[in-house]
């Protein structure tokens, strides 16, 4: 990895893992996550469905990172 790679990693530009996870999986199963959000399903409840279905992808605290917008994903 290079400076530059760092620079990003540090600043946020890239999509976090959620923001690359939502990027792997079908549109249609990406709007009812991204509905579930938004209707106020607790982050911990969304998350262990996600778990459920895919496996640990990447850990709760990353995904409520995520939901509150602290991430560098513009989702
Ligand atoms: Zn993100």
């Amino acid at each position: 990895m290079g400076f530059m790679d760092d620079l990003k990693a540090v600043s946020g530009v890239e999509p976090c893992k959620v923001g690359r996870w939502l990027e792997t999986i079908d549109d249609l199963y990406r709007a009812e996550v991204l509905q579930a959000c938004e209707e106020g399903f607790p982050s911990k409840t969304i998350w262990r469905v996600i778990v459920n279905r895919e496996g640990q992808v990447f850990s709760d605290s990353v995904f409520l990172r995520h939901r509150k917008g602290e991430c560098g994903c513009e989702l």
